[in-house]
């Protein structure tokens, strides 16, 4: 259904280091997001976003606190694995000297999609990510922007029904960056829910239906992306956020 929820998360926390040199970098973060949403997790260099979206990937185990993806706890459970794409620390997530349509059918692969459905998947999702002419060549040889929708494509092709990003836009031109903002949006109008983190504004803006404003491990607001503006426009924290 719409509404269904595809992630939850409940009081995630997660402390580095022990002794003087603790720092709990996440705490008390709880998130949910449904079939088709966009939400946006905004907050300044060292906030908490990444550690956050890396717990919620199975990547980073939670001190406390619990992720539900489509009803599975990726931390128990690898079968949540086939529900999640995500593009981390950038794109490389990618075989640099392999070309686009080879990353897409060995990353299938390895993700338990059969050959021939990730080849073909492959390639539908190059055509509408409008790379098919450039499917033979090495990633390494692509523009910035055209190696982002490749990592994207890439953690869409076992067809998951959340998909995390992380600075989506970041170290793109603006025409790239436009590119990929386009994309994201489409992959939510298609029922998937996405999850991206940013610190800037706009993209939360022109991306988002809500946004969860995060602040020293913390969230300080949570709410749709419209309230949110108009909040900003006669408020201080603007100023914090950036
Ligand atoms: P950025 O945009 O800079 O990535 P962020 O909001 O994603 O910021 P995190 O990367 O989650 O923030 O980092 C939150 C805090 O935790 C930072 O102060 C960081 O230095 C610290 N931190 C992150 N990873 C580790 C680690 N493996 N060991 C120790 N501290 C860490």
């Amino acid at each position: 259904t719409a509404d269904a929820v595809v992630l939850a998360t409940q009081g995630l926390s997660k402390t580095y280091g022990r002794g003087k040199q603790r720092f709990e970098a996440v705490r008390q973060v709880s998130l949910t997001l449904h079939r088709g949403e966009v939400l946006a997790f905004l907050g300044p260099n060292g906030a908490g976003k990444t550690t956050t979206i890396k717990m919620i990937a199975g990547l980073v185990r939670p001190d406390r606190g619990q992720v539900t993806i489509a009803g599975e706890d990726p931390h128990r459970h690898a079968r949540a694995l086939r529900n999640i794409g995500a593009v981390l620390e950038g794109n490389r997530n990618l075989y640099w000297r392999l070309t686009p349509e080879e990353n897409l059918e060995y990353f299938g692969v390895l993700r338990q999609v059969p050959r021939k459905v990730a080849h073909r998947r492959g390639l539908e999702l190059l055509d509408r990510f409008e790379l098919l002419d450039k499917r033979n060549t090495p990633v390494q040889k692509l523009s910035r922007g055209m190696q982002q929708k490749v990592a994207i494509a890439v953690a869409l092709i076992h067809n998951p029904q959340l998909l995390l990003l992380d600075e989506p836009t970041l170290g793109l031109d603006v025409e790239a960056g436009e590119t990929v903002k386009a994309l994201v949006r489409q992959i939510a109008a298609e029922g998937r829910a996405i999850l991206l983190t940013t610190h800037q504004l706009d993209v939360a803006e022109e991306l988002s239906d809500r946004v969860a404003i995060i602040r020293r491990g913390q969230i300080i607001a949570e709410q749709s992306t419209e309230s949110l503006l108009q909040e900003f426009s006669n408020s201080t924290y603007q100023i914090e956020v950036e």
